[in-house]
């Protein structure tokens, strides 16, 4: 590795050239490569349907590949589910649940979620890896956040199965039944993670559907829940696209529906399970404000607001996609975060270094440049730093946005991806009403060094989380969900039972 710190040109202004200088500085280092090695994880060739604990082949024969998006190559062929597939995989819930689950005893239930929290940990170092060969995000997250945070939601989980009568108070509750859940690409294990734990410990029994880029983890989840002997019929999976999910939502022996995805698909959901008597939660998209303060420690802000939105490729539905800065601190602010985006290093996902990886698909490639387009054409001003993206594969530059307003798409619709907008304020209320001027909820991030506005602005923001000096945190004790079109139900928590329980 080569170090080499470049001198300034003598003739620049000063401001400039303390830019140029760090920029030049960032790229003088030279990271040689550092694979993860991948030869002790076995993917097969083709999965077939998890069903009451076996793997079933699908009833029509149909496949469809999943490829890795960092290099366009075919990893497997996982089975399409039908309808009847569907059917299948209910009624084998349904029998579970009425012959097995809801008789066991909680401690049991508990005692079989912790053998899968643990199976997890053993086989952490295979799951990262297709997490992020199937998905495109960085091994460092798969490795260092996925992974383990999938681990500890169902050890949390597994703990919580034999306290239930303690959750609300003293009153009983009761499981609902069998439980239809459908999750997004962003994070497929940690998503499984956090609908499969808590319906499990409720005492119910479960139907999963991956999304459709995304499948793997879930085929090696599938997996781990054999290994962890947890009796036939309790989860099944069941792959496909949309039209799996569709048949899910409408199987009219389905108790409850837990969806993440899109506003667009929740929508729909919601429609269609208007007046059955199912229950729903809904976890759907967002446009998060991180509010950045004069009086906050600005460089770790800086650093926030980086892992705010460049994090998972800004594939996060809580990402903090507008950056609300006080118009004091606008440009120091913009100089430190331009300096910091030009370290980022972007590219192979296996790599231990890489910061971005790619984005998940061709179509939400062209929907993040789609956006883009927009937000230049509207007259906003678009800046990456200098950055070699891989010749396969979808890439994407590190984008920040100055010079945003309100009424600019890349200020009100999601574009999940790593693309900031940035707008300014001058007072309190006016960060505040500009927070809350979407029609999302989902969160928020407040930097400030005074505790005080911090709790108060959190009163304020119309957003289910608010990090305060922060950014991204999770944990599995901690509910999270949306206001308004960001959906209702928490996960996570205590609050997360009452979405898998009837409480009297
Ligand atoms: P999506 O298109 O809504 O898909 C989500 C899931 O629903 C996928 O498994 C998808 O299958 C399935 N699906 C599609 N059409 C369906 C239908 N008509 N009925 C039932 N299921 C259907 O969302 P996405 O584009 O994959 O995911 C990104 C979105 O998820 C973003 O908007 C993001 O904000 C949101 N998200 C929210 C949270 C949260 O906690 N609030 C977390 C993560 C992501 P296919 O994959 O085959 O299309
Ligand atoms: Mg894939």
């Amino acid at each position: 590795m080569t170090i080499k710190l470049v001198e300034p040109k003598a003739t620049a202004a000063g401001d400039r050239r303390r830019g140029e200088r760090r920029l030049e500085f960032a790229h003088a280092w030279d990271y040689a490569p550092a694979p993860e090695a991948v030869d002790h994880v076995k993917i097969l060739p083709r999965y077939e349907l998890f069903i009451d604990g076996k793997w079933q082949a699908p009833e029509k024969g149909r496949y469809f590949d999943t490829l890795s998006p960092s290099t366009e190559q075919k990893l497997s062929e996982v089975a399409e589910a039908s309808a009847e597939d569907v059917d299948r995989a209910v009624r084998a819930a349904r029998h579970a649940y009425d012959r097995v689950w809801s008789r066991m005893k909680p401690l049991e239930r508990g005692k079989y979620i912790f053998r899968i929290a643990r199976i997890i940990q053993e086989r952490s170092r295979e799951l990262c890896i297709v997490e992020s060969l199937d998905g495109g995000k960085p091994i460092k997250e798969s490795r260092d956040f996925d992974v383990p945070t999938a681990a500890a939601h169902f050890f949390y989980y597994a703990g919580w199965a034999d306290k239930l009568g303690y959750a609300f108070g003293g009153r009983p509750v009761s499981a609902l039944g069998v439980a239809g859940q459908i999750i997004p690409w962003n994070f497929p294990l940690l998503m499984a993670a956090w609908k499969i734990a808590p319906a499990l410990a409720c005492g119910n029994t479960v139907v999963l559907k991956p999304a459709e880029t995304t499948p793997l983890s879930a085929m090696f989840l599938a997996e781990i829940i054999q290994e962890a002997e947890l009796p036939d019929g309790v989860v099944n999976i069941v792959t496909g696209a949309g039209a799996t999910g569709a048949a899910l939502v409408a199987h009219p022996d389905v108790n409850k529906v837990a969806f993440t995805g899109s506003t667009d698909v929740g929508k729909r959901i919601q429609k269609a399970l208007a007046g059955t008597g199912k229950k729903l939660t809904l976890e759907l998209g967002g446009k998060a404000a991180n509010i950045v303060f004069a009086d906050a420690p600005l460089d770790q802000a800086v650093d926030g607001i980086v892992n705010g939105i460049f994090f998972n490729q800004g594939h996060v539905c809580c990402a903090g996609s507008r950056l609300l800065l006080e118009e004091s601190v606008h440009d120091l602010v913009i100089r430190k975060l331009r300096d910091r985006m030009a370290t980022l290093r972007v590219g192979d996902p296996l790599d231990k270094n890489t910061d971005i990886g790619a984005i998940n698909s061709r179509m939400q490639l062209e929907k993040i440049k789609e956006l883009c387009a927009a937000g230049e054409a509207e007259g906003a001003e678009r800046w990456s730093p200098p950055c070699e993206l891989p010749a396969k594969g979808f890439f994407f530059a590190p984008t920040v946005f100055t010079g945003v307003a309100q009424s600019h798409r890349i200020a009100r619709e999601e574009i999940f991806g790593p693309v900031l907008s940035v707008l300014t304020f001058r007072t309190e209320a006016e960060a505040v009403e500009k927070a809350n001027n979407t029609f999302y909820g989902l969160s928020a991030g407040v930097w400030s060094n005074k505790g005080a506005r911090l709790f108060k602005m959190a009163t304020q923001l119309e957003a289910g989380v608010v990090w305060g000096n922060t950014y991204n945190k999770f944990d599995p004790s901690s509910p999270f969900g949306g206001y308004k079109e960001s959906g209702f139900g928490r996960e996570g928590g205590r609050q997360g039972l009452a979405a898998y329980l009837h409480v009297d």
